[in-house]
Formats: structure tokens, sequence, C-alpha cells
């Protein structure tokens, strides 16, 4: 049976019973409109722990003015189907009023791994994705934590502030669900135009080009960028925003390219932005 639970204090009561009990309480947060990417980190968590935990809150602090908060696809009855479906026994949705009652005066900053990147087109992003993921933390208080690699750059962002602020949370990586032509599950794809929706899989293309580029002994980073670059070109309706190669835990560029890299590439498309990446390794 999965309960929807709207207030705080509500949820808190719930799960300090369950961990009384000594139950593992794994947490998988997300912004809703669930699809087969948030189901493999549900059926992750369910299988992993005794209760498990989602919440559904489109977290406005994450969002800058210009982009798509508004548009941001819903729907609530369908995702507690999906939770009921994998065994998640709470979907936690909280109104904004319940979350922010007040303008937030506190933020959450984790400096280094958030400044490239994502970080450099959204710049307030990140910053807003540690508020609200800290706060949720402190709400539920997980044991174990479920993160997708298709936000790549989101996940070595909350590992180093589970590192930095020694929270006791356990941060489990699950990899990128695609559809069957490559293009990596988002919510936002329903928001793309149909040509938009036929020219996304590029953006896998792109990152494949840029890790054969390596394998084929590349150890130039503006040679892979421009591997990738050139496949995006090929499609007028995908405009580039970057594609980037970096170290995979600490985000800078390796001159020459060396050890456990990660292709980045972010691009906008008709109907939405899209993000995407791809691991390579130089043996
Ligand atoms: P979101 O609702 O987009 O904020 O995503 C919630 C969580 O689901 C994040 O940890 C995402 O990385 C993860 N996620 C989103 N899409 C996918 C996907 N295609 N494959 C795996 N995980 C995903």
């Amino acid at each position: 049976m999965t309960t929807v639970v709207r207030s705080i204090a509500d949820l808190r009561a719930t799960l300090d019973a369950a961990r009384r009990d000594g139950r593992a309480i794994g947490f998988v947060p997300t912004m809703g409109y669930l699809h087969d990417g948030h189901r493999s980190l549900l059926r992750a968590a369910a299988a992993a722990n005794d209760t498990t935990v989602v919440s559904i809150f489109v977290n406005p602090l994450q969002f800058a003015p210009t982009e798509d908060l508004d548009r941001y696809p819903r729907d609530l009855a369908g995702d507690v189907q999906m939770a009921t479906d994998e065994g998640v026994r709470y979907v936690f949705a909280p109104l904004q009023s319940e979350m922010y009652p007040e303008r937030m005066m506190t933020t959450v900053n984790v400096a280094g791994v958030s400044e490239p990147l994502e970080g450099m087109s959204r710049p307030s992003h990140f910053a807003g994705v540690a508020t609200v993921v800290t706060k949720l933390f402190s709400i539920v208080g997980p044991s174990r934590v479920y993160f997708g690699e298709k936000d790549f750059q989101q996940l070595a962002v909350i590992r180093r502030m589970v590192l930095d602020l020694s929270l006791p949370i356990e941060v489990v990586a699950c990899p990128t669900i695609r559809e069957p032509d490559g293009l990596a599950m988002s919510s936002r794809n329903v928001n793309l135009t149909p040509e938009a929706r036929k020219a996304a899989p590029v953006l896998l293309r792109a990152l494949h080009a840029g890790r054969d580029a390596i394998a084929q002994g590349e150890r130039d980073a503006a040679l892979v960028r421009r591997a990738m670059r050139n496949v995006i070109e090929e499609e007028p309706l995908v405009d580039l925003d970057y594609a980037e190669v970096v170290d995979a835990s600490t985000f800078v560029i390796p001159s020459p390219l060396e050890g456990t890299l990660r292709l980045l590439i972010a691009a906008r498309l008709p109907g939405a932005r899209l993000i995407d990446n791809l691991g390579a390794d130089v043996p």
C-alpha cells in the first residue's frame, strides 16, 4: 500500500516510527512526471531498504526566472501508480507553501564541482538543488538515497555535499535509462516538438563520437570537443550549449586526457533544453 503524505510533520512522525523499529529508509528525490528512469531508482531503493520514500516536488529554487518552471509537466496520479507498482511505501508530495512557507534565507552552496558546465549555464541551479535536497534529507532521514547518472554533475554535487557535511547517508548512483533510439529519458522530453524529438538522439551520437575519439587515442580535450560538436552540427534544430570532457570526480579537464573521464553535453531544442553524458576511460 502506498500512502501520499503532504505535510512535513506527518512524514517525520511516520518515519520516526519506522526508524524506531530499526527499518532502513531508502529515499528517491524527484520532480515527478515519473518515467522508466525514475522507475529504476524506485526499484533499486525498494529492493535494498525496508521502507522506500519518493518525493515529488517541482522545486522553484532550482529554476531561473527565464526557465521552464511553469511548463514543467505534472501527473501526481500517474506518479502514485508507479510508486505503488514498485513497492514504494510513501509518496511525499508537499505543496510549495509547505516546503517554503517563508522566503528562504539559507542556501547550501557546493563550490568546485558545481561551477563549470551546468553551473555556468544555470548559475543558481545547483544551489537550489543542494538546498532542497538538504531540506528533504532532513525531513526524511534516509539511510540510502538514489540518484541517476543522467544528471551526472548533480550526482557529483550531492556526493560532495554528503561528504563535506558528514551526512550519515549512502549515495547510490543508478545508470541512465534510454529510449530505444538512444535519447535519455527525461520528464522534459514530452515538451519537445515532434521534429525536435526526432533530432534529439543526436546528443548520444555526439557523446559516442567523443568516446570513440578517446578510444582511438585522442588525448587533447579540444579535439574531443570538436568531434562531438561536428556531430551536433549535422542537426540544424539542435543549438549546442556545451560539449565537454572532464575528470569524472573533479570536473577538471585533464591535459592530456587521462583516468576516468566523463563526456557531458547540453543543448537547446525546440521545446526543451536537454542534457546527457557518457563515461570514457583512458587505460
Ligand atoms: P528529476 O525528476 O528529473 O529531478 O529526476 C529525479 C531523479 O531521477 C534524479 O536523480 C535523476 O538523475 C534521475 N533520472 C532522471 N532521468 C533518468 C534516466 N533517464 N535514467 C536514470 N535516472 C534518471
